[in-house]
């Protein structure tokens, strides 16, 4: 077993995180005492401010009526939200919209994508992408006559061919962590005459993501992991204001008319982003992710980046020194930008040691097959957690609590 890099230990850790000057952001989360968190790609936790908001709105529906949509704007919500989401993402107003799913947004933009770039009819992918995006290519490229073509992530550029019209990735890589080069990929498929559309889900919030810079066409991700705005929030998508003109959502709503309220029989698409909306947006939903957004203000991305990067390399330290012999491997790339705002670790019983690691309150998740996820959060996750939760493996593997029977068979949801 090697040491432990640079004397660091559970103290130093300690006085680390309180010399940090982004620390007090933890305060504006609500996470249970004792708990190690580490499953923040997966659900964030309570945002502090979200209950008193989540309780002014139902207040605004209980006084005003139906009068909320318009005296306290409601309807403008998705567009003010997701403005707020294009500060963290490097958009500037006007190109981002808070609506519907990730899953929905991926079949309307992509449609879209294929529409626009006609008579090219392939959507590119990752064979290995997030299973939402696979399906969702697989669905939507058919109804235009087109067809997904799936390559391993080294074989990305050379597939590049004049028959692409979208080149559809997700940014990082929900089983390893491993990040693409935006800027780089962006760039290779302009040139090979393709639009790029780009999966945020695990970036937003926690990496540094540069839209605009990165001439990136179409972006959509959903708000509940990174972001923190609670279970079944919605989604948001980008479309670069270059495109907003000749770019039709195809799934045409009342919402996305030019005048709602006009109750037109033939539809007109509204200007700019708000044309991507579909129906009624979840007004209370939105409303805990205007608190939950409220918890990036005043935070520096650039800054939220840099603790990522460090919380992230002192777990894959810790677990390189404390592990090493213990089956345990760390498969998130080592370089950090590579490297998204998690470690996966590979283990053959990975199941059961999440199952140990819940036991103990320190809570990482699993992704078939052996892949044990531990997401780092910068504006919550402290070094001191890090420590323990490399600790916690480092007990529950030596005791063999891993390998209890109770977790020989999986729950449905991992
Ligand atoms: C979590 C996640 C989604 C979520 O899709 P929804 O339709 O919003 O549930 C999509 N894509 C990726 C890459 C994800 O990690």
């Amino acid at each position: 077993v090697s040491e432990v890099p640079d004397g660091i230990d559970r103290n130093s850790c300690l006085a680390a995180d309180m010399a940090d000057s982004l620390r007090p952001l933890r305060d504006r989360f609500s996470i249970p005492e004792g708990t190690v968190y580490l499953d923040g790609n997966s659900l964030g936790p309570l945002p502090a401010g979200a209950p008193a908001r989540a309780d002014s709105l139902l207040g605004e529906w209980r006084d005003r009526l139906v009068r909320g949509w318009r005296d306290r704007g409601w309807m403008d919500l998705p567009l003010r939200l997701g403005d707020r989401i294009g500060s963290l993402t490097g958009a500037a107003p006007g190109q981002v919209v808070v609506c519907d799913s990730t899953t929905i947004n991926l079949h309307k933009l992509l449609l879209g994508a294929l529409r626009l770039a006609a008579p090219r009819h392939v959507v590119l992918t990752e064979a290995g992408n997030f299973h939402t995006d696979l399906y969702a290519a697989s669905g939507a490229a058919p109804l235009l006559g087109a067809e997904v073509r799936r390559v391993a992530r080294e074989n990305l550029a050379e597939a590049l061919d004049d028959s692409v019209a979208v080149l559809l990735l997700t940014h990082v890589d929900f089983r390893t962590g491993e990040m693409h080069d935006m800027e780089a990929l962006t760039r290779q498929a302009h040139a090979a005459g393709a639009l790029v559309l780009w999966d945020l889900s695990h970036s937003a919030g926690a990496v540094a993501v540069e839209l605009d810079e990165c001439a990136v066409d179409l972006a959509t991700g959903c708000t509940y992991k990174y972001l923190n705005a609670g279970p079944g929030a919605p989604a948001y998508l980008y479309v670069a204001r270059r495109h907003q003109e000749r770019l039709d959502s195809p799934l045409r709503g009342w919402l996305g008319h030019a005048d709602p309220f006009a109750f037109a029989a033939e539809y007109r698409a509204a200007e700019g982003i708000r044309r991507h909306l579909t129906g009624t947006p979840p007004i209370l939903q939105l409303a805990v992710l205007d608190a939950a957004l409220d918890a990036f203000d005043g935070v520096d991305v650039q800054a939220l980046r840099a603790r990522s990067l460090e919380l992230t390399a002192l777990l894959v330290d810790l677990v390189d020194a404390r592990l090493a012999g213990s089956g345990v491997e760390v498969v998130t790339p080592r370089s950090p930008e590579r490297r998204g705002s998690q470690v996966s670790l590979r283990h053959a019983q990975a199941y059961g040691l999440v199952q140990a690691l819940s036991a103990r309150d320190v809570v990482g998740d699993f992704r078939d097959p052996d892949i044990c996820r531990l997401g780092v959060a910068p504006l919550y996750t402290s070094r001191v957690e890090v420590w323990d939760a490399v600790e916690a493996i480092t007990i529950v593997l030596e005791a063999g609590e891993h390998l209890d029977p109770e977790y020989a068979t999986r729950a449905a949801v991992t």
